[in-house]
């Protein structure tokens, strides 16, 4: 509201045409532009279309343009006062974005290490918190893991600290520090104190915003160690002349050996979940990297069962939880018990006494915040699950692929062997399959089929040929299925691919066409994300042949065409829907115009469905968002979004909160109690008839809570088809 009230103001005082300075697109410091165009949102707030001028510095921006909100413009008259600008304190960012606290700096240690008070103003309190305890693990040589959700800023406390420990000011005086480089190698280097040396790990789609922020954040000397410059980055790490590496996790497992041969002070690992499998080489490496403080930063250590967060914490802090044998069995097995439906009031005692004290052990050296820490800053997010009913022609479609001879083999491949050799049939006789496949690969290939009939039945016609063998053996499993459905057949022979857009053979479709008039009538900004660019294709041709006004933003997008269309979705009233690659990661998608998040096909990695999530709710963000999750009801895809959940509820039950929910009789890993969720035979089936395996579920539980939906769209039940019925809520849990 605060903005909308000063923007009216500042309309009045800025003009189209006038000099001013706006913060720099690539590092934030401000730059000379002109105002080319002001512009009033639909939600009150003025923005402007300014073009960077001659002026900058390094003339990176120049002849950009860029729309801001006013308020992060700045007279320059103003700003040339400005002590800060002349002390180069760093980070420098406008008041009016960020209200500073005050300039003191964040005293660590009876010592005297501090984070410097350029940083220390900026940071929230549980930033500060999370500095001070990554610092008061390092103190005391031990590693830690921090556990932040996405969005709490994990890399600004990581800076905070290592500007501490480097002894930063973030002033002038760094870069008086920093200056003589050439000095340096003049100098005797007995004389010279061995500097401190950081490395930070990250995959390569953060490595260079890590960059990025220590030269937003401060005055560092940072070198990136990767492709073609890393032998000669680290050699100048190895002189003393920069005191933090950044490299990426595939680097450092091939260059082992030379970062091995510097003495780091400390690694700090970035998605730390990555050292998640004891047997994976990526683990290997991170085990062997010389360090004695490992610092992980993870917003999702439990992705899949405790045993990965036993890999993780046990990489941070060598033996923590001790052997994995021993941890399955003091905390992993009784916990993962205690979580059943039907559990015995023993069991469930038991379960809960191995949460409680793995919880407190784990609390020296992992440290979790969830964003409900940010959540008075954020506006509301309502999350909704819509079950979506296949379509009739879905479903036959769905049917024959189950009926097909491999999945009847896959189906019984855990059975005894007829030949009585006591072996299961896919270990003896029943390896392969008539045409020579192994079934686990069938396993792959059928999961894969199916999810596709459970989108949209379109992705099922390849186009042109593949060379790979695999994709060429579903190919022809698909042309095998669609003999059954020879009008299908003709109709692609006929029409191209994007035709096939038609919501007949997709359920989720015509949900998506109900949500997208509901919501597009309102001016509401909707963003449609998909895990395929295949999908995504023909959710274009859909809003093509709708005549929709849409913008499209996957993988292929370049990065400067990426922020135009990012701006453009925000700033301007036309543009109410995006069609987005889930897998578009980088930077730059900060979809803050957006308050309508639907999520297609959901990628079954919580981490990834959040990170789409957070492109729009996210600080910044003005209005209330929600977001839809569209399941395909009684398919594999309901089975898999539950274990999810059952993921979820571990992960709740695992940060010491006994009174998570026990929704399943399933326990995973458990061969004797696959429930209602492990197992093949609850991957390769289809219930009909409505029913819903989640409904069941919470019923059973006495559980009729607002936030899950399920939308009939078979054509038997016309009728019902108009009512879309809230039910009730899963998810929520963690948020
Ligand atoms: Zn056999």
């Amino acid at each position: 509201m605060m903005m909308a009230l000063t923007s009216t103001a500042d309309i009045k005082e800025w003009h189209e045409g006038d000099r001013c300075l706006a913060p720099s697109l690539r590092d934030g410091t401000l730059q000379d532009v002109t105002i080319q165009k002001l512009t009033s949102t639909a939600y009150g707030e003025v923005t402007a279309l300014v073009r960077f001028t001659a002026q900058c510095n390094d003339g990176d921006d120049e002849g950009q343009e860029a729309v801001f909100p006013v308020c992060k413009l700045q007279r320059p008259d103003t700003i040339h006062q400005s002590s800060a600008a002349s002390a180069n304190e760093k980070p420098f960012f406008l008041s009016s974005q960020t209200s500073p606290g005050p300039s003191e700096p964040l005293v660590l240690s009876t010592t005297g290490v501090a984070v410097p008070y350029t940083i220390n103003r900026y940071l929230r309190h549980y930033q500060k918190k999370g500095i001070q305890f990554i610092y008061d693990n390092y103190a005391q040589s031990r590693g830690c893991i921090l556990g932040d959700d996405m969005g709490l800023g994990k890399t600004i406390q990581v800076i905070g600290f290592l500007a501490a420990v480097l002894g930063k000011t973030g002033t002038w005086e760094d870069i008086e520090k920093n200056r003589p480089q050439f000095l340096l190698t003049q100098i005797d280097s007995e004389h010279c104190k061995p500097p401190k040396l950081f490395l930070i790990v990250a995959p390569l789609s953060v490595l260079y915003n890590w960059k990025e922020e220590l030269d937003t954040w401060g005055h560092f000397r940072s070198v990136v160690a990767h492709g073609l410059r890393k032998d000669e980055e680290l050699a100048r790490i190895r002189k003393g002349r920069s005191e933090i590496a950044l490299t990426t996790y595939e680097t450092l497992r091939i260059g082992l050996e030379q970062f091995n041969s510097i003495d780091w002070c400390a690694v700090i690992v970035d998605e730390a979940h990555k050292i998640k499998n004891p047997n994976s080489q990526i683990t290997a490496a991170m085990k062997e990297l010389r360090c004695r403080v490992r610092v992980g930063l993870t917003g999702t250590i439990l992705q899949n069962n405790l045993e990965e967060l036993w890999c993780v914490m046990d990489w941070a802090i060598p033996n923590c939880l001790g052997s994995l044998g021993h941890f399955k069995n003091k905390f992993a097995d009784p916990i993962e018990l205690g979580q059943k439906h039907s559990v015995t009031k023993r069991a469930l005692a038991t379960g809960r006494s191995a949460v409680r004290s793995l919880a407190r052990k784990l609390s020296q050296w992992f440290l979790r915040r969830t964003k409900s820490l940010i959540k008075d800053q954020l506006p509301k997010k309502d999350d909704r699950v819509v079950y979506c009913s296949l379509t009739s022609f879905q479903q036959a479609v769905y049917q024959a692929v189950l009926d097909t001879e491999d999945v009847t083999l896959l189906l019984r491949s855990t059975e005894k062997c007829d030949c009585r050799s006591g072996r299961s049939r896919r270990k003896c006789c029943y390896k392969v399959n008539a045409k020579g496949v192994r079934v686990k690969d069938l396993y792959f290939s059928y999961l894969a089929i199916l999810r596709k009939v459970a989108n949209h039945v379109a992705l099922l016609q390849s186009k042109g040929n593949t060379s790979k063998k695999q994709e060429q053996y579903v190919k022809d499993i698909c042309e095998k299925v669609f003999q059954n459905f020879p009008d299908f057949t003709e109709r692609c022979k006929q029409e191209s691919f994007e035709a096939m857009s038609d919501p007949m053979y997709s359920g989720k479709m015509k949900v998506l066409q109900r949500l997208l008039k509901h919501y597009l009538l309102r001016k509401d900004k909707v963003l449609l994300f998909s895990l395929s660019t295949k999908l995504l294709d023909v959710l274009e041709s859909y809003c093509m042949a709708e005549g929709l006004e849409y913008s499209r933003l996957d993988g292929n997008t370049k990065s400067r065409e990426r922020l135009k269309i990012v701006k453009d979705f925000n700033s301007c009233p036309d543009i109410n829907l995006c069609l987005v690659s889930t897998m578009a990661g980088g930077l730059g998608l900060n979809f803050v115009g957006a308050n309508i998040v639907v999520l297609f096909d959901p990628t079954w990695n919580p981490a990834n469905d959040l990170q789409a999530i957070d492109r729009a709710y996210r600080i910044g963000q003005c209005r209330d968002v929600t977001v839809f999750r569209l399941i395909s009801l009684g398919t594999v895809e309901e089975v898999i979004y539950l274990r999810q959940v059952y993921k979820q509820q571990l992960q709740c039950s695992v940060m010491g909160k006994e009174s998570a929910r026990r929704y399943f009789e399933a326990v995973q890993g458990a061969g004797d109690q696959k429930g209602e969720l492990f197992g093949i035979k609850n991957v390769f089936r289809l219930q009909t008839q409505g029913t819903c395996l989640t409904r069941k579920i919470l019923e059973r539980e006495g559980r009729m809570e607002v936030g899950v939906m399920t939308a009939t769209t078979h054509t038997d039940e016309e009728k019902r088809r108009k009512s879309m019925d809230i039910i009730i809520s899963l998810m929520a849990g963690p948020h």
